[in-house]
C-alpha cells in the first residue's frame, strides 16, 4: 500500500486535507538510502519545512516524533476506511448479493474472531444455521442458490455479521475514487484488500443446464480509466433471488470487497486481479473519500512518485 493512500493524502502532523503534501524521507534518503514505505511520510508544506529545519527544539520534528505520528494516523484512516464501509452498509438490511463464505470464515479464523461469542450463537448451532465450529451449514446442492429457502435470514445476517467483523479488522483501501492507472499502479499490491464501485459488468465463463447448485461460475469486471480489476465468483452463492438474476446479472452499480492478488499490464491498462469477499448495493454516500481534493492537487503538481524530496527544495533564506 502506498504511503499516499495510507495516509489519505494528508499530512500525518496536521492532517489537514486543504494542504498540499509532499512524500518526505524520514532518515535522509542520502545518508539511509532507505526507499520503503517504512521510511516515508506524508507532510505538508509547512511541516516538511519544519521536518527540514536543523533547529534543535524541543518541538522539532525529529524522526521519532514523524514515525509516531505517522502511525497514529495510518491507524486511524484504515479505521475511516472500515468503518465508511460499515455506516453505508446499515443503511439498508439486505445489502450483500454475494458473500464468499469460505473465505469470510477462513479470514475470520487467521484473524481471530471468536465466532461462538456472536448475537445468539448457541441458537445458531441449535437451529441448524451454523456447526459447532463456527460454519454455517452446508447447503444442498440441488438449490437454484444457496440462500433459497424460506428460513434462510438468520444465516444471512449470521454470515454478514461474521464479515463485518471481518472488515472492522482489516485495512481496506477503497479505490472507488482512483480508477487510474498513474495512481494505482504504485498505490497496490498483492495482498491488499480493496474496495471499489461503480459500474461492474458480471457474465457467466460456465453454462449449468438447470441451473442448480454450486459451480455457477460468473466473471466479474469493474473498469474506468485503463484500470481493470477483474474476479470470478460462484453466483450459486447468490444471498436472494433478485441478488442471482438481477444484481449479479449484466451491467450494475455494485460494489465489491477484494483479496488482490495480482497486478499485471494488459495493452495499456493495469489488471488487478483478485478473489471476491463480497459483492453488494447501495453504497451511494461512499464513493468520494473526503481526500479526493487532495489527491487532485497532488496530481497536479506531477507524478507523485516522483516526489523525491530534496533538500534544496523551496528554501528561501
Ligand atoms: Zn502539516
Amino acid at each position: 500500500m502506498s504511503v499516499l493512500f495510507a495516509n489519505r493524502y494528508q499530512c500525518c502532523i496536521c492532517r489537514n486535507p486543504k494542504r498540499s503534501v509532499i512524500v518526505h524521507h524520514i532518515e535522509e534518503w542520502a545518508e539511509s538510502r532507505l526507499h520503503d514505505a517504512e521510511n516515508l511520510a506524508v507532510l505538508c508544506l509547512p511541516h516538511h519545512d519544519e521536518a527540514h529545519s536543523k533547529k534543535t527544539l524541543s518541538k522539532n520534528l525529529d524522526a521519532k516524533a514523524l514515525r509516531d505520528a505517522k502511525a497514529k494516523w495510518e491507524a486511524r484512516v484504515k479505521q475511516f476506511d472500515a468503518e465508511s464501509i460499515l455506516s453505508a452498509m446499515r443503511l439498508e438490511y439486505s445489502n450483500w448479493n454475494f458473500m464468499n463464505e469460505l473465505r469470510i470464515f477462513e479470514l475470520a479464523r487467521v484473524i481471530g474472531i471468536e465466532l461462538k461469542r456472536i448475537f445468539q450463537f448457541d441458537q445458531l448451532v441449535k437451529s441448524g444455521i451454523a456447526e459447532r465450529s463456527g460454519l454455517p451449514a452446508v447447503r444442498d446442492n440441488s438449490l437454484f442458490y444457496m440462500y433459497q429457502g424460506s428460513d434462510i435470514l438468520a444465516r444471512y445476517f449470521y454470515v454478514s455479521e461474521v464479515l463485518s467483523l471481518v472488515i472492522k479488522n482489516l485495512p481496506i483501501i477503497n479505490i472507488s475514487d482512483y480508477l487510474d492507472k498513474g495512481v494505482l499502479s504504485f498505490a497496490l499490491a498483492p495482498g491488499d484488500f480493496i474496495f471499489v464501485q461503480g459500474a461492474h459488468t458480471f457474465s457467466p465463463t460456465t453454462q449449468k443446464k438447470n441451473g442448480k447448485g454450486r459451480g455457477q461460475i460468473c466473471r466479474g469486471v469493474r473498469k474506468a480509466n485503463n484500470v481493470e480489476v477483474r474476479f470470478t465468483f460462484d453466483r450459486w452463492e447468490a444471498t436472494s433471488s433478485s441478488a442471482k438474476s438481477e444484481w449479479l446479472t449484466g451491467t450494475k452499480n455494485q460494489g465489491s470487497l477484494i483479496h488482490v492478488k495480482d497486478l499485471s499490464r494488459d495493452e495499456g491498462r493495469l489488471v488487478v486481479t483478485g478473489t471476491v469477499l463480497g459483492i453488494c448495493s447501495n453504497f451511494g454516500d461512499l464513493k468520494r473519500r473526503d481526500y479526493a481534493k487532495g489527491l487532485g492537487r497532488a496530481i497536479q503538481l506531477g507524478r507523485v512518485e516522483e516526489y523525491e524530496d530534496d533538500d534544496d527544495w523551496d528554501k528561501d533564506q
